[in-house]
């Protein structure tokens, strides 16, 4: 992917995470000038529609910081180079996640150390009885 294009691909990317984040807002407006609230098993221990909407508000403001960090990558002139291992990001990775920090195979080894969603609890699932 060329740098303009990657840089219009992650313009319109932030202007539709601000836009979503500031919908989200409106809808949770406690989720303003609470860091770290809720606390994570708190929310998985009730998971209310305010809840819903703060995790999704907390999975766009996450995603717009992966996307303004890949513009300062952009920036710096090393976008699309794993920040792990330094190898190039394949290009069709880029397309699909053009704010990728990380090649598949270092984000597949990332992802597992924090990828499990925080519900259901492992404890309390039905079937480990
Ligand atoms: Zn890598």
């Amino acid at each position: 992917m060329d740098t303009a294009t990657a840089r219009k691909r992650l313009e319109e990317m932030r202007d539709y995470l601000d836009r979503s984040i500031a919908v989200l807002k409106a809808e949770h407006p406690a989720a303003e000038g609470t860091p770290g609230y809720p606390d994570p098993a708190d929310a998985a221990a009730n998971l209310s529609e305010a809840d819903r909407t703060l995790t999704t508000l907390q999975a766009a403001q996450s995603q717009r910081s992966q996307v303004l960090e890949a513009m300062d990558r952009l920036a710096a002139g090393h976008y699309g180079i794993c920040t792990e291992c330094g190898r190039p990001v394949p290009e069709g990775r880029l397309e699909a996640r053009p704010e990728a920090a990380r090649c598949l195979a270092c984000q597949s080894r990332a992802g597992r150390l924090r990828r499990r969603p925080p519900w259901p609890p492992r404890r309390q699932r039905p079937d480990a009885q």
